[in-house]
């Protein structure tokens, strides 16, 4: 059974890293392992500055952005190829540069950048990385757009599974036997007629768990810069703790909730398919890492923090409302209809409060809410969510939360229905102070 192993983008940042990754792989080729790789470093947020040069008509700038791309993953080659680079990645990276300059001037002809033109250029990020890295494994390179089969809504493709499971067999399987190992990419895809298009931002995590899934690997192993899931965002607590078992539902409500070391998606083919997924640190691989199962060890009542904003909570309110059935459908039907989602939703007699991302249509929503009730908006809020299988069984919980959080309003409160997440709004400005308050109450005393 062979292994995945997804690096992201700051694994791959420069030489150093790509040989350490070398190295990781290397030392697990005896299972046969596929190595799925991110855009290095910053690579996908400079592919879309150059697109959006490009869509307004300034070529320069875009073209510069491309060359500093260019000569960034030369650098990269030069540095793992002292000797020279050879000819076979020279001729990839070129073919790859010619493909992007041509995109690149086609938007900025047409000042025009379609979803669909905006994946093919950000495809173009893991195509440098995965290159390099196959040549410097001597590693086959596999296009992951001829195994990644997905619709065609470009920008948050929709993988198929079924399509997938047998283009995976019949382009990845040859090369995964134990001994070898063979190089992908993440977030990218294509459909069925060819054409190129991405899971969405973050999405090496979900290929990662998809191409995982489809070959029945015995584990998926997402390296990054943490030492696995810890109980609150480093960047926001320091003092967060690594987490060293966390179930497959945490894990995915602590996605779904902000927590951006693993893309929302990720858990879904490998819960499906009853594979562990881990989380590692790719310069501390003997440090702490956290396994994801289906039945983890019991532990403190709450498991870890996700943070998720801006988000605006829009307040519903009709005395009509009372006993009258069909309110919430009609309610709901205004979101659909604009295609927004909503996260949570808490409900009171004469009125239902609920919260939509900050970029939703709101003047649209309103208007059309306000033909049956009133309707009250407050931006630049954010979601607290304290996610733990034990939270239900833990009496107090709630009451310990607010205790924690002092003087800080929450505004709205919801427990999610599988009950192993407590989420509160809060100011968005506030959400870094109410997770540290929080994670003293719950991680940092006896439990
Ligand atoms: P990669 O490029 O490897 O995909 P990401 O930047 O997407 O890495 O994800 C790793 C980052 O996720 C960490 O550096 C950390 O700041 C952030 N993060 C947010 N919440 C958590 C958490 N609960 N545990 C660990 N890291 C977290
Ligand atoms: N390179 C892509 C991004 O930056 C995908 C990923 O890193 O997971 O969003
Ligand atoms: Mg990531």
């Amino acid at each position: 059974m062979s292994l995945v192993m997804k690096f992201g983008g700051s694994s791959v940042a420069d030489a150093e890293r790509m040989r350490q990754v070398a190295h990781l792989a290397r030392s697990a080729a005896s299972q046969g392992a596929l190595v799925v790789l991110s855009a290095a470093g910053r690579t996908t947020d400079a592919l879309l500055v150059a697109a959006r040069h490009a869509e307004s008509g300034r070529i320069e700038e875009a073209l510069a952005g491309h060359q500093a791309l260019q000569r960034a993953h030369r650098a990269l080659a030069e540095a793992l190829f002292p000797e020279g680079i050879p000819s076979g990645l020279q001729r990839a990276l070129a073919d790859l540069d010619d493909e992007l300059d041509l995109l690149l001037r086609g938007v900025a002809l047409l000042q025009e950048c379609s979803p669909r033109s905006r994946d093919a250029i950000t495809s173009v990020g893991e195509r440098f990385s995965t290159r390099i890295l196959a040549a410097f494994l001597g590693a086959p390179w596999v296009d992951a757009r001829k195994v990644l089969r997905t619709d065609a809504t470009f920008g948050a493709a929709q993988p198929q599974p079924e399509a997938l499971r047998t283009l995976a067999r019949e382009h990845l399987a040859s090369h995964l036997h134990p001994g070898s190992l063979a190089v992908t990419q993440g977030f990218i895809g294509a459909t069925s007629e060819g054409l190129t298009t991405t899971l969405g931002r973050g999405g090496s995590d979900y290929s990662a768990s998809l191409f995982g899934a489809a070959l029945e690997a015995s584990e998926i192993q997402i390296w990054t810069d943490v030492e696995g899931v810890l109980t609150c965002d480093p960047r926001v607590v320091p003092g967060a703790q690594a987490i060293p078992e966390l179930s497959f539902a945490e894990a995915a409500e602590l996605a779904a909730f902000g927590a951006k070391v693993l893309h929302p998606a990720t858990l879904e083919p490998a819960v499906a398919a009853g594979i562990p997924v881990t989380v590692r640190h790719t310069l501390r691989p003997e440090g702490c890492f956290t396994t994801i199962t289906a039945h983890p060890g019991t532990g403190r009542p709450a498991t870890a923090l996700a943070c998720r904003g801006p988000v605006t909570v829009l307040t519903v309110t009709s005395s009509r409302m009372l006993n009258q059935s069909g309110f919430l459908a009609r309610l709901f039907e205004v979101f659909r209809h604009h295609r927004t989602s909503v996260d949570l939703v808490a409900t009171a007699e004469v009125s239902v409060s609920l919260t939509v991302d900050a970029d939703a249509p709101l003047d649209r929503l309103r208007a059309d809410l306000e033909a049956f009730a009133r309707v009250e908006v407050a931006e630049d809020r954010a979601i607290v969510a304290l996610v733990g299988e034990r939270l239900k069984a833990t009496p107090g919980v709630t009451g310990r939360a607010f205790g924690a959080l002092g003087d800080l309003n929450v505004e709205m409160i919801s427990m999610g229905a599988n009950e192993i997440n407590l989420s509160l709004v809060v100011r968005h400005d506030e959400a870094p102070e109410a997770l540290r308050r929080l994670h003293a109450a719950f991680f940092e005393e006896a439990p």
